[in-house]
C-alpha cells in the first residue's frame, strides 16, 4: 500500500476517540504522551487499526479504574509507540501463542483472537517490529507493554 508521512500522535488520538465510549464503561483512563512531531512512514488507516487493537486489548486487561499510557519516542532510528497497561500481564505460555490467529483467552463473543495477528501483519507490512514486555512493571509483577517500532519519517521542515 502507499506509504506517506503518518502523524503518530494523531493516529493514537483517533484510536482513543474511537474507543472512548467503551473506555468510559470501565472508567479506564489513558494518556496520549506521543510527541506531536513524531512521524512514521506508513499507511495512516492501517496504523490507526494497529492502535485500536492494542488499546482495546489494554482496556480489556485493565482493572476497573485502570490507566493506559501511550508513549512515543525515537530509538535506533525507529519511531516507537509503547502501549502500557496495568492488567495482569501475559504469562510465558501465552506469550508464545498470542500472535496465532484465533488464539484468545476471552469468552466466546468477546474475542476473535485476530487482533494481534492483524497488528503483527500490519507492522510487518511496514518493515517494523512488535515487541512485548511483560511484566511491564517489575515492582508489582503486573502489566503488559506492547512496543510498535516503525520506519521513521524524518520530516521536511
Ligand atoms: P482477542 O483480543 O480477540 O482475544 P487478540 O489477538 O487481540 O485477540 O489477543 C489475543 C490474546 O492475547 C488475548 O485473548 C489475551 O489473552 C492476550 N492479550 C493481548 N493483549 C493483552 C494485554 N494487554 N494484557 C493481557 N493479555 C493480553
Ligand atoms: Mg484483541
Amino acid at each position: 500500500s502507499e506509504k506517506a508521512p503518518v502523524d503518530l500522535h494523531a493516529c493514537v488520538e483517533e484510536a482513543v476517540q474511537l474507543l472512548s465510549l467503551q473506555l468510559d464503561k470501565t472508567r479506564v483512563t489513558f494518556s496520549n504522551l506521543v510527541p506531536d512531531d513524531l512521524y512514521a512512514l506508513g499507511d495512516n488507516q492501517r496504523l490507526i487499526q494497529v492502535f485500536i487493537n492494542l488499546l482495546s486489548n489494554a482496556r480489556d486487561a485493565s482493572p476497573d479504574g485502570g490507566h493506559i499510557e501511550v508513549e512515543g519516542y525515537v530509538r535506533a532510528g525507529l519511531a516507537c509507540i509503547a502501549v502500557t497497561d496495568n492488567g495482569p500481564g501475559i504469562s510465558a505460555a501465552h506469550r508464545e501463542r498470542i500472535l496465532e490467529p484465533f488464539f484468545t483467552t476471552k469468552e466466546p463473543g468477546e474475542g476473535t483472537g485476530l487482533g494481534l495477528a492483524m497488528v503483527y501483519s500490519i507492522v510487518e507490512e511496514h518493515g517494523g517490529q512488535l515487541e512485548l514486555v511483560s511484566p511491564a512493571h517489575p515492582d508489582t509483577g503486573r502489566g503488559a507493554r506492547f512496543i510498535v517500532q516503525l520506519p521513521l519519517e524524518a520530516g521536511e521542515n
